[in-house]
């Protein structure tokens, strides 16, 4: 058997609509630019992501979780830098009117799109914050932003957080939420969108801490793409030298997976100093400083090193990494597989009944299986047919349900990875799934 990875994105786009896990947004309508909804199976496969993220840095003694507001008081922004900073540089070619983020092409090329030479306007900046109005006066004081990164909302509830938690330093906090950024030149699929979701957790503490803290996080971060089947050699560092840095940050560095575009950022982990929580304080009025009961009472504003992980470009990251294509010279024999870890796989296992007359003991098994693992059912189409279905939907297995299972009181599991069957006694089924789904 011969096997290839996923060679392009327009792969699995198709694959992602046709079996229910990505849709264009608002398709019915033509679409929109750049926004896509999760189906059936995304979702599932969002969730179990966001779980195990969740799970992974908040079932810990150190770090907590909130959920912020989307919208925030409009001087976070200011106070932030994202008012008067967050901009990227934009230019457009004077033909076309192809519009680009400058730092991402090579402006001295010919247009992309249509190919003109020296065509290219100067580099505009051009600020990412989406805005509206709160309430039904439209002025200039009801102006409010969409968060454009979920780490404020960490900052500003830093003091409640620790003083309700009653939090010594260092400990984190955690958050999963919606971010908006509009961006100049989105695309490649779920990489780069305007709504998206980031997983981030800010970590806070001592000044001169920070480098440790640092390498102690990229550990983790590291460890848990690992955990969740990515291959290694499709992930690489990227630290941030020079220009790079960002003028808040003391070190940054980027995970970086090989998208089929190439390798490109999924997660970045930066020690943000004490910037945020400064500019807070300074904005605010308001003091924001940490009481250090174990060294002499001191009071200080903490350093952060913050993880943030953007939860679609991870789940990009996964299904192209289980995306395989295998065959074995046979046509009828090739086959489209993710090859998810179990863990994360939206339907853990599919009850196939090979005739609708075996339906009363396949529905039976069915219910009792669904107690406990997200399941599906299949009656249509061949056994063939299904099995493919499933594999092309990452179902680590499938139950068969046949005539001899009216005698014998036994069903056949397939491996979706081996494609091995094994015979297994019905009281036995949910031990067996216990057994292989252990994690
Ligand atoms: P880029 O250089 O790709 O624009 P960034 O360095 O601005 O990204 P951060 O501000 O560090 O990104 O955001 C943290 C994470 O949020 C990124 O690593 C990424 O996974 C995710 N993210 C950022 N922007 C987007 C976007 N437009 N669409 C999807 N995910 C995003």
């Amino acid at each position: 058997m011969s096997e290839s990875n996923l060679k392009s994105m327009s792969d699995l786009v198709s694959l992602s609509k046709r079996r229910g896990f990505i849709f264009q947004s608002s398709e019915v309508y033509g679409g929109l630019q750049s926004c896509w909804d999760y189906g059936p199976l995304g979702v599932e496969l969002k969730n179990n992501l966001k779980e195990r993220w969740w799970k992974a840095m908040t079932f810990r003694d150190d770090v907590v979780g909130v959920d912020a507001s989307i919208f925030m008081h409009p001087t976070v922004w200011k106070a932030s830098g994202h008012v008067d900073g967050f901009n990227d540089p934009m230019i457009d070619c004077k033909n076309c009117k192809e519009r680009y983020r400058e730092d991402k092409i090579d402006p001295s090329q010919p247009c992309q799109k249509c190919g003109a030479k020296d065509s290219f306007t100067e580099a505009r900046d051009f600020n990412l914050m989406f805005n509206t109005q709160m309430g039904p006066v439209e002025d200039d004081k009801s102006k409010v932003y969409l968060r454009p990164e979920t780490a404020q909302g960490i900052f500003v509830n830093f003091l409640n957080v620790q003083t309700t938690m009653r939090k010594k330093l260092p400990f984190g906090i955690a958050q999963i939420g919606k971010a908006f950024r509009n961006e100049i030149s989105p695309g490649n699929f779920i990489f780069r969108t305007r709504e998206f979701e980031q997983m981030e957790m800010q970590y806070f503490l001592k000044p001169g801490t920070q480098k440790e803290a640092m390498e102690q996080w990229k550990e983790i971060r590291w460890n848990w793409h690992l955990e969740n089947g990515l291959r290694p050699d499709k992930l690489r560092w990227h630290p941030h030298e020079g220009n790079e840095l960002a003028h808040y940050a003391d070190a940054a560095t980027d995970i970086e997976y090989e998208f089929p575009h190439g390798f490109d950022e999924m997660e970045g982990i930066h020690s943000r100093t004490d910037f945020d929580l400064k500019q807070h304080q300074e904005f605010s009025g308001k003091k924001l400083e940490y009481l250090d009961t174990q060294d002499n009472n001191k009071k200080y504003i903490p350093y952060v090193v913050e993880t943030s992980v953007g939860c679609d470009r991870c789940l990009l990251a996964l299904m192209s990494d289980a995306y395989r294509l295998e065959f074995e010279g046979d046509k009828e024999k090739e086959r489209t597989v993710l090859k998810f870890d179990p863990k994360l796989a939206p339907i853990k296992v599919a009850v196939l009944p090979l005739m609708k007359k075996l339906e009363e003991p396949a529905k039976k098994l069915f219910a009792e299986v669904q107690k406990h693992y997200r399941a599906e059912y299949d009656l249509a189409g061949s056994i063939g047919k299904r099995y493919r279905r499933q594999d092309e939907i990452g179902t680590p297995f499938c139950l068969t349900v046949d005539f001899d299972t009216l005698e014998d009181q036994a069903v056949t599991v397939r491996d979706r990875d081996s494609m091995s069957q094994e015979r297994i006694s019905l009281d036995n089924v949910v031990n067996y799934l216990n057994d292989k789904l252990k994690f």
